[in-house]
């Protein structure tokens, strides 16, 4: 046990510590806040408190708990809110009301709820690491696989069928003469991502029902992004329709030093609207993690820890999972504030030199894996963080550092946003390195999907060239094949890219009905272009009414858009051809 010795901030300094371990949870205080060990020193230990240290004082005791930082895992997680240390923010509601004291207790698995468990493998089987011994109903959309815990093995003495709370034991294990206990809770150390049988290159599309990302700049399961952008471009929208919408078993929202009151918008949201395939309620797929602006700082970095701990942890059980991040830039301020605190010599801009392995030591737990255990299975992890420079400002480290990290870029636009284009990822200088791992899948659900993209993001490629002579001379001084082109382009971007988060029909749309959208704007192009060769004007095509027709697309729900569509290009034949008779 030790005294407190110094206390600045989120910076504590105890006394009389030896014996410590560095990453080791401390209490802090009558209280019990709660902190980790980031240096020794002599019999000094440096402390970063992961709780509002006001009013601490010297003398003060520090007590070590002897473990390091880590999640309960286990059912009650899904539907669940947190705090960046996983205490449940429902729970502590109910015991200390909606203001929280710092130092409050409240573990993350509920501790009276019971789960009907059902066993999977039967007295005399041996058993490993990762093998899947049950399955607990946790809600209507997760099945929760109760695995052998990491380093346990031996044969299966006893296991029990019926209601469990995760305190109270489900089987025992018996190997080399001893027996141990297991229950349906794990512990996991939050830093340390979970191990695996092998790794893969991420592969298969997640759909996340956006146009611009799942056919443009799409995103493979196991993949990893970022999504930067000044001030008001939509990074939040961006990222809350990931967690809505996004077709994966589970999806983890990480709130992380933003606003208070977005956080509610989400939770308030996600309790009242339902997954499009299934028709349940989002929060029974969903796992809520809040470290608002209001909240200590450097909790902020364990939000994100934990947050990709509970990830691996359902990956493990053979689910897709996505976790999205708002905002690493926080994280990284917090990161920045705890090495000034310590004297570190400073990097870039003041951050640490070490930012960049930080970051990506949390983006490099994404990937597909082969899980431990039987049965065989793969899961993943899809990672999307995102970055705020200040100012909009790409060159600066936090987005800089990133960037050497991911793999797909959504690169967010202020002039876009000024132009209320949303969402506002630039088509020019995003990308997506997974082109080649969604392409099997697309090619079952859309075929001909290269090409079409290709050819849209050529249009807009060649869009972009042309904006140059355009200001110089006017768009009218243009040759009919370019102003064709212009108007083109300009569906792509207004009838396509566009979509509204904010639309009933359009805030999802299916990538059957995206590839659908995309085929029937390019087709009007290859039927224009006809059109022009047989000396039909530029503005008898401008005033098809096709353009109208295809510029109402995204409203067309997903269920019929298929049997709409056939009407459409039927229609569309028929007017361009009959335009083209006429001339
Ligand atoms: P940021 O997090 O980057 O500061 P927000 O995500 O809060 O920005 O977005 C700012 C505003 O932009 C939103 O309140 C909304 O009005 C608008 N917006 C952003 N994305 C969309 C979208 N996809 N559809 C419609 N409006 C959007
Ligand atoms: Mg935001």
């Amino acid at each position: 046990m030790g005294r407190i010795w110094r206390v600045s901030g989120p910076l504590v300094i105890a006394d009389d510590m030896r014996g410590s371990q560095v990453y080791e949870v401390v209490e802090i205080g009558e209280e019990g806040l709660v902190g980790e060990i980031v240096g020794l020193e002599g019999n000094k230990a440096i402390i970063q408190a992961h709780e509002d240290t006001l009013g601490l004082r010297v003398g003060e005791v520090v007590r070590g708990t002897g473990t390091v930082l880590s999640a309960e895992l286990g059912p009650g997680l899904v539907g669940s809110i947190y705090d960046g240390l996983q205490k449940s923010l429902l729970a502590l509601g109910e015991s200390t009301g909606p203001f929280i004291k710092r130092g409050a207790k409240a573990s993350a698995l509920p501790r009276e709820r019971k789960w009907q468990f059902t066993p999977e493998v039967k007295v005399g089987d041996a058993v490993s690491q990762g093998d899947i011994i049950g399955v607990v109903p946790e809600t209507d959309l997760i099945q929760h696989r109760i695995m052998v815990p990491a380093g346990v093995k031996g044969t299966i003495k006893e296991i029990r069928q019926g209601d469990y709370t995760v305190e109270e034991p489900i089987a025992w294990i018996r190997h080399d003469g001893d027996v141990k206990e297991l229950t349906m809770m794990q512990k996991w150390p939050v830093r340390k991502p979970r191990p695996y049988k092998q790794r893969f290159d991420p592969s298969g599309l997640l759909t996340t029902g956006m146009r611009i990302l799942d056919y443009m700049f799409p995103l493979a399961l196991g993949g990893k992004a970022s999504i930067p952008g000044g001030f008001g471009t939509g990074k939040t929208v961006a990222l809350q329709q990931l967690a809505r919408w996004a077709q994966t078993h589970l999806n983890i929202y990480v709130g992380c030093g933003e606003r208070g009151n977005e956080m509610a918008d989400v939770l308030v949201s996600f309790r009242q609207l339902k997954d499009p395939n299934t028709g349940r309620l989002l929060q029974e797929k969903e796992i809520f993690i809040a470290n608002t602006s209001n909240m200590p700082v450097v909790a902020r970095e364990s939000s994100i820890f934990v947050g990709i701990t509970m990830a691996e942890y359902f990956r493990d059980m053979g689910y897709d999972v996505l976790l999205v991040a708002d905002s690493t830039s926080r994280w990284a301020e917090a990161m920045r504030e705890m090495s000034g605190r310590l004297e570190e010599m400073p990097g870039e801009e003041g951050f640490p030199s070490y930012m960049g392995s930080r970051l990506s030591s949390f983006y490099e737990r994404a990937g597909m894996v082969e899980c431990l255990g039987s049965p065989g299975r793969r899961g993943s992890v899809t990672v999307a963080g995102a970055v705020s420079p200040p100012g909009a400002d790409f060159s600066e480290p936090v987005t800089q550092n990133t960037l050497r990290i991911i793999d797909a870029l959504y690169s967010l636009d202020v002039s876009l946003a000024n132009k209320r284009h949303f969402p506002t990822i630039n088509w020019l200088t995003s990308y997506s390195l997974y082109v080649d791992a969604v392409k099997d899948w697309w090619n079952k659900h859309d075929p001909g999907w290269e090409d079409t993209r290709a050819n849209a993001l050529k249009v807009l490629q060649q869009e972009a060239e042309l904006e140059e002579i355009v200001r110089l001379v006017g768009p009218e001084a243009l040759p009919e094949g370019d102003k064709l082109l212009l108007l083109v382009a300009r569906m792509i971007r207004e009838d396509f890219l566009q979509q509204s988060a904010y639309h009933e029909v359009d805030t999802y749309c299916a990538p059957v009905k995206a590839g659908l959208m995309l085929k029937t704007i390019m087709k009007f192009y290859e039927l224009a272009q006809e059109m022009l060769s047989s000396r039909a004007g530029i503005d008898s095509i401008r005033s098809s009414p096709m353009v109208y027709r295809i510029s109402r697309m995204k409203d067309i729900p997903n269920e019929v858009f298929e049997e709409r569509v056939k009407e459409l290009w039927s229609e569309m034949e028929q007017s361009l051809t009959a335009g083209k008779r006429i001339s």
